[in-house]
């Protein structure tokens, strides 16, 4: 559970790819984004746990190991390379700011972050009113300086719930997951919000990307198009994920195996050779956008 990992976002300072560490897996759904929860159908197929309120989480074996394992690289590392940091994605079979686990264990991964400062410890969490609780009841406004904090934001209804909740919570990066991105997103003033705002930190990361799998919703292309422009304009760094399973673009088109004619968008939904549609070169050249926030 504490692999290099395939998610492009999670790269550290040099590129190459970083780590994903799973201090326990199981969750409850909630918001739509879950709908077609990747980790549910992992657990359910492997039988690792049930998903669910009142279902037991499952703690894994190693993680506080592999937590200390990447520590003692990357400090080596930095030694040699000052500014070289190592990147590792935590929980991607949970949430980290789930309601229903053991305190203790979450007290206890902080522990071992709190003691590896070479590697950032990036947590995307769907309860950012958890997270916001948790860590300023632990470091107060002062955020540790290799702790992100993101939230996942697919729809109007959750940026607009979620954002100025995440904009208040000590962190060194707020991020956005805009994945699945299910319709178009206005940010608001979440990239540069107003002086009178007090205490809202802006948003410094956003990541997009339509959803994977059989069940996946159709991606508007356009949507993803609009929110880059947003992020451009605000100096806001822009992660263009991947393009799902059923794109739609209008404006280039996407080459692909067709699908059929979606009612509810009256378009072809077509499917990439890579089946997340998460190879950049068969996207439309425009959209090849993978940038990263400077290191915190
Ligand atoms: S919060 Fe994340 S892990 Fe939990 S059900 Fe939703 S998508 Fe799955």
């Amino acid at each position: 559970m504490g692999e290099t990992t395939k998610i492009g976002w999670v790269r550290n300072t040099d590129g190459s790819k970083g780590a994903t560490i799973n201090f326990w897996i199981g969750c409850t759904e909630v918001s739509d984004e879950c709908d077609n929860c990747y980790a549910r159908e992992l657990s359910e197929r492997y039988g690792w746990a049930e998903w669910g309120a009142g279902q037991p989480r499952y703690k894994t074996k190693g993680a506080v190991k592999n937590v200390r394992a990447l520590a003692r690289k990357a400090a080596a590392r930095a030694a040699k390379e000052p500014g070289y940091r190592t990147r590792a994605f935590t929980n991607s079979l949970s949430d980290f700011f789930d309601t229903e686990i053991d305190r203790a264990w979450r007290e206890e991964a902080l522990d071992e972050i709190d003691a590896a400062p070479f590697v950032d410890l990036l947590i995307l969490t769907k309860r950012p009113k958890v997270a916001q609780q948790v860590m300023q009841e632990r470091y107060g406004n002062q955020a540790p300086k290799n702790i992100w904090i993101g939230t996942t934001a697919g729809t109007q209804k959750m940026w607009d719930l979620r954002i100025p909740i995440l904009g208040k919570t000590p962190a060194a990066v707020r991020f956005v997951s805009v994945e699945p991105m299910l319709e178009g997103i206005d940010p608001g003033n979440a990239f540069d919000p107003p002086i009178s705002d007090d205490g809202f930190q802006p948003v410094g990361w956003v990541i997009c990307g339509g959803e994977s799998g059989t069940m996946a919703r159709t991606f508007d292309v356009a949507n993803a198009r609009a929110l880059r422009d947003q992020c451009r304009w605000s100096g806001v760094p822009f992660f263009m994920k991947q393009l799902g399973a059923r794109a739609v673009d209008e404006i280039n088109g996407i080459a692909g195996r067709s699908l059929k004619v979606d009612p509810d968008v009256e378009a072809i939904i077509r499917r990439l050779k890579n089946p997340a549609g998460a190879d950049p070169t068969e996207w439309p050249a425009d959209l090849r956008v993978q940038q990263f926030p400077e290191a915190a």
